[in-house]
């Protein structure tokens, strides 16, 4: 069986993508310093714990396993705190990035699919994005992103290295058979923190701005089911193992959707009150962040199957009741 190595495969998006690649015949192996992720989440594959920062062990674990691939996902992910302490994010995420891709090079595994952003777009508010958009990133966290995006090219031209980029939209729902689902501490994110509040474990969801330029006047987002987003990761790695060029994808669904249509689906789904208040915009926040994903629809023949706001919710909603959120 072929090795891929998962960096933060004990996070979120990490412990959904090696299901999938368990599911596609592939032997996932975590590499994860649980700063952010769960080892209980590590469920289809082996574990090596280990910081991105930490060379040694990174080439220790590329000489045990022998990885056709590199997937990575570990990186720290919030934009406020990476505005208020940036060197923590170009160390972790720029410095760790080429740490992995130096120890990589030194391996000869020299596929990497990687885990990028919308946010290196930045503030372009009411524009439909694709690819070529120009990427401006407003903040330390998609600057790094970016950073590392850049950093790829490079090694491309040097090592050969080839890649896969994605760009998230927002990425939301669980696996449906809830083995693996959404946790983060703390929780930043609209869907958990919604779904807390109407079962009375957290407090009221606040809605950041009421007075943004959109139908309803709160921010209008772009969000994929997390299941979809690793299947194509799974495509991806295809693309990649069949020595096609590397090559950045948008991974959306081209429908936006208001923080005031997530509250009315959440309600509908739970068939609860969805205690809210309005408050003030969010430092950062774009109006309104949607992308097609023709690319990745035609070229990797990705067909999102549960990236309607129902299922997203409805997944997110099974996954929450099974009560880890209490661990
Ligand atoms: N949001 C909100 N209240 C919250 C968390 C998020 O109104 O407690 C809004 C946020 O302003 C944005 C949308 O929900 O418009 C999605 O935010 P999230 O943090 O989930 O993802 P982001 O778009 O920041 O990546």
């Amino acid at each position: 069986m072929q090795n891929v190595l998962v960096t933060g495969g004990a996070g979120y998006i990490g412990s959904h993508a090696c299901k999938a690649l368990k599911r596609a015949g592939f032997q996932p192996v975590t590499y994860d310093n649980l700063c952010a992720g769960w080892q209980d989440s590590v469920k289809f594959g082996p574990f090596e714990k280990g910081d991105l920062l930490d060379r040694a062990r990174l080439d220790e674990v590329f000489a045990k396993y022998q990885p056709v691939a590199v997937m990575h996902f570990a990186a720290l992910s919030q934009v406020g705190e990476s505005m208020q302490v940036p060197g923590k994010y170009w160390q972790n995420n720029v410095g760790g990035s080429l740490t992995l891709l130096e120890a990589a090079v030194a391996a000869n595994c020299k596929n990497f699919v990687f885990s990028s952003t919308c946010a290196t777009y930045g503030d372009q508010d009411n524009v439909v994005l694709d690819e070529n958009s120009t990427q401006a990133p407003i903040n330390a966290y998609a600057a790094s992103k970016r950073a590392i995006e850049d950093m790829l090219r490079d090694f491309e031209g040097a090592h050969g290295l080839r890649h896969v980029i994605f760009r998230y939209f927002n990425v939301a729902g669980a696996d449906p058979e809830c083995e693996v689902g959404e946790f983060h501490q703390p929780e930043t994110h609209l869907i958990p923190i919604m779904l807390g509040a109407i079962d009375g474990k957290r407090d009221a969801l606040t809605i950041f701005g009421t007075d943004y330029d959109t139908p309803d006047g709160t921010c209008i987002r772009d969000y994929v089911h997390v299941c979809d987003l690793v299947d194509a990761h799974i495509l991806g790695l295809s693309w990649l193992l069949s020595d096609k060029e590397s090559r950045v994808f948008n991974l959306g669904t081209g429908s936006g959707f208001s923080v005031r249509e997530v509250i009315d689906q959440s309600r509908a789904v739970t068939n609860r009150d969805v205690p809210y208040f309005e408050g003030p915009r969010r430092a950062g926040d774009c109006t309104r962040l949607v992308s097609g994903s023709t690319r990745a629809e035609k070229e990797l023949g990705w067909a999102p199957s549960r990236s309607n706001l129902h299922t997203m919710i409805s997944d997110a909603w099974r996954w929450y009741q099974t009560g880890y959120y209490e661990k």
